[in-house]
């Protein structure tokens, strides 16, 4: 159970209001503090009302191992990942707190595949499934910062990939 001011280990849904004990919350804000390790959620209690913060160790993606492609192996970092997406996002308007669910989303989906090692370029496709929702400027930023393309048709082709995958309707228009 998540408390209030303290580490906690509940990851994902809700938590126990402080106040009135009933556990129907929304977080409003989502924040990565400590370099990764402690995700501040700011959270409404749905019943009573009062706002509240939780602090939650990531747990279950930090026990995650993340091979690159070379084969050397690495603790999954959710940092390092938000790092790569700020600078894909660059200058564009995109929300930090919708940048931290995007990435609450990432480590969900890798969580749930329940394996112990994911290869680099797993996460990196996570990502952009759930970058291209986000922004898609920062979709190919990111596409061709982690694929290392060597050609514009592999990028395209990743694109293409992508675009197939989300519905019509949550299409902006085609990408190129
Ligand atoms: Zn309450």
């Amino acid at each position: 159970m998540v408390s209030v001011g303290q580490a906690g280990h509940l990851r994902w849904g809700t938590v126990q209001c402080p106040f009135c004990e009933k556990d129907h919350d929304k977080v409003i804000d989502s924040r990565t503090t400590d370099g990764g390790a402690i995700i501040r959620r700011r959270r409404e209690c749905l019943a009573c009302g009062k706002r509240f913060t939780t602090y939650e160790r990531v747990e279950q993606t930090s026990r995650l191992t993340v091979v690159k492609r070379d084969g050397r192996r690495e603790g999954f970092s959710r940092e390092k990942l938000l790092h790569g997406v700020l600078a894909a996002v660059g200058k564009r308007t995109v929300p930090r707190p919708r940048i931290e669910a995007m990435l609450d989303a990432v480590e969900e989906d890798l969580a749930k595949s329940g394996e112990k090692e994911v290869p680099s370029l797993r996460v990196g496709e996570t990502v952009l499934r759930h970058l291209i929702d986000v922004d898609q400027v920062a979709f190919v930023r990111f596409a061709s910062e982690y694929h290392q393309f060597d050609h514009i048709d592999d990028l395209r082709r990743v694109i293409d990939e992508m675009a197939a995958r989300i519905p019509e309707s949550k299409q902006q228009g085609k990408l190129f």
